[in-house]
């Protein structure tokens, strides 16, 4: 070809992604702070600095950077088996509970398979299921903005693989009752595994949620997701873990990307259990600030479900929601929102939480 003749010729066609790629939503980056007084509280991070604990088996494992982690991540899940009662071998580690969820999606479904949640609740799940060529179904919450457990029974078909629960539920901080779960399990097919994506349970009040652990021991198709990344402040480093029966754990173990979890953040997660006390007396802070900004949002004529997170849910339609996002950003606070849906505003230091409760005085009512 002349030069002239390469000007004009049509651009090679660039090797394809999969549709399921093609189709998924960019990752927009949040915000950064750029020395500005911002407050994160777009992600349900924990605002305090790690544990001493962690921060210092992390110091420590830095000098053993050069090696691979124990890919099969040893005494973290025996230091877990010990703090949960189950055998190391019904537990299985990855780079976040998202990371270990991924596992399980991709460890138990084929192309077409179904799996069904809530909506709205976490944004990874339809991605995950997505990605790996399975369906998601999706199940709108009820009224109250929790899980419609008897549509999401009825939802079930032959094809159905997995169930994903999140309680207490993200976006909408809303728990699922034992008996409630209890009594779904019993009406769905133990061929089906029910995933209790338990993420925020560390903030929950003792009674309002599962009693999982017991669960499972009842239903071996129960699967419990943990993570560190919430109240034990670990987001950054990731990891997180699934209980299940052994046979699915092992599966699980063996669909992980191999070394996914570093030794920095095995280190920092068995020195995080050791600090269990420090861990609670945090979260019954955040607890504390939870009940008083709900309290001060009632007062100022807000109409709030009780959530059970370290998060705040504000139901609205997309004009109230664009309003309140950009009253938020022009403030320096970084908030999620979510079309269609409403606003999820993470609870941090009484500082942050005064700035948010003062902006939301302005738009109440
Ligand atoms: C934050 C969150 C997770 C955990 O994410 P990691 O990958 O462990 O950081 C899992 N499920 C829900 C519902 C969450 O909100």
């Amino acid at each position: 070809m002349t030069p002239d003749q390469l000007l004009t010729a049509p651009a090679p066609a660039l090797p394809a992604l999969r549709g399921a790629v093609a189709g998924l939503p960019s990752y927009v980056p949040g915000r950064r702070s750029a020395g500005l007084d911002i407050a994160a509280l777009a992600s349900n991070e924990s605002h305090y600095e790690p544990l001493p604990a962690a921060a210092a088996a992390v110091t420590e494992a830095a000098g053993t950077m050069n090696r691979y982690p124990d890919s099969a991540a040893v005494e973290l899940r025996e230091r877990l088996a010990r703090h949960l009662g189950v055998t190391a071998g019904e537990i299985a580690v990855g780079p976040g509970s998202v990371g270990v969820l991924q596992q399980i999606i991709t460890g138990l479904c084929d192309a077409g398979d179904e799996v069904i949640f809530a909506w709205r609740s976490f944004e990874a799940y339809p991605i995950l299921v997505e990605l790996a060529g399975a369906r998601p179904v999706r199940i709108p919450l009820d009224d109250a903005e929790g899980h419609d457990l008897e549509a999401m029974a009825a939802a079930v078909t032959d094809r159905t693989k997995v169930i994903l629960l999140c309680t207490p539920n993200n976006p909408t901080g809303v728990p699922i009752s034992h008996e409630r779960i209890e009594a779904f399990l019993r009406s769905v097919r133990s061929d089906i595994l029910v995933v209790v994506d338990e993420a925020y349970v560390e903030y929950a009040d003792a009674g309002s949620g599962p009693d999982s652990l017991t669960l499972y021991r009842r239903y071996p198709n129960v699967c419990i997701l943990r993570t560190f990344s919430k109240a034990y402040g670990l987001a950054g480093l990731r990891v997180g873990y699934a209980v299940a029966a052994p046979a699915i754990a092992e599966g699980l173990r063996r669909t992980a990307l191999p070394f996914s979890v570093s030794a920095l953040a095995q280190k920092a997660a068995i020195a995080s259990l050791d600090a269990g006390d420090e861990m609670e007396s945090r979260v019954a802070a955040v607890k504390q600030e939870r009940a008083r900004m709900a309290a001060e949002l009632e007062a100022q004529g807000w109409k709030l479900q009780p959530g059970q997170g370290n998060f705040l849910w504000i139901r609205a339609d997309d004009t109230l929601r664009a309003t309140l996002v950009d009253a938020f950003d022009r403030a320096d606070i970084l908030v999620r929102g979510y079309q269609d849906d409403g606003v999820r505003i993470t609870v941090a230091d009484p500082a942050a939480n005064d700035r948010v409760l003062r902006l939301l005085a302005a738009h109440a009512g």
